[in-house]
């Protein structure tokens, strides 16, 4: 989970999603508009305000304190990753029960330059994505196609 703060702190979007998915590589590409290879680990600042929680997504045991103040959640899943689309309602009914009602959740398809390792269509994206109401891109870190669109839509 990041987080991530306008200048005058009235926004706050958090990234969501398994491990792997690419959510630091998402907000990296978003800050500084490239894609920097390879795994991150513990703490990255990268000139916003920033959470960065060293991995405990892969124990489940995310501090809910994160989803309580967003304004915005970016939930990731990696298209070339079963079980990461799999873990997307588990995702949702954790925000749901943790984060404001009124928060936007879009649904964030991440990898998307990865064609040949594609094991999750587009349509099963939508799909879900409209059976629980939520906006819904693919997303790729790495080329940045969509990257600023899907942090300024959740802004506005
Ligand atoms: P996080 O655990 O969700 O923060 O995921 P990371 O940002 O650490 O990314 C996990 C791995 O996937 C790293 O090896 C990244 O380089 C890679 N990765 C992340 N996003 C993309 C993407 O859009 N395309 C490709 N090809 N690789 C990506
Ligand atoms: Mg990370």
């Amino acid at each position: 989970v990041y987080g991530f703060y306008d200048q005058d702190l009235t926004h706050k979007t958090i990234l969501v999603g398994d491990s792997g998915v690419g959510k630091t590589s998402l907000l990296v590409q978003f800050d500084q508009g490239k894609f920097i290879p390879g795994s991150f680990s513990a703490t990255v600042g990268i000139g916003f305000t920033i959470w960065d929680t060293a991995g405990q997504e892969r124990f489940r045991s995310v501090t809910h304190a994160y989803y309580r103040d967003a304004h915005a959640l970016l939930l990731l899943y990696d298209i070339t990753n079963k079980s990461s689309f799999n873990n997307i309602r588990a995702w949702l009914t954790e925000i749901h029960e943790y984060a404001q009602s009124d928060a936007v959740i879009m649904l964030l398809g991440n990898k998307a330059d990865m064609s040949s390792g594609r094991v999750i269509k587009r349509e099963d994206g939508e799909r879900l994505a409209r059976e629980y109401g939520v906006i819904f891109m693919e997303t790729s870190a790495k080329t940045g196609v969509n990257v600023d669109l899907a942090f300024m839509t959740a802004a506005k």
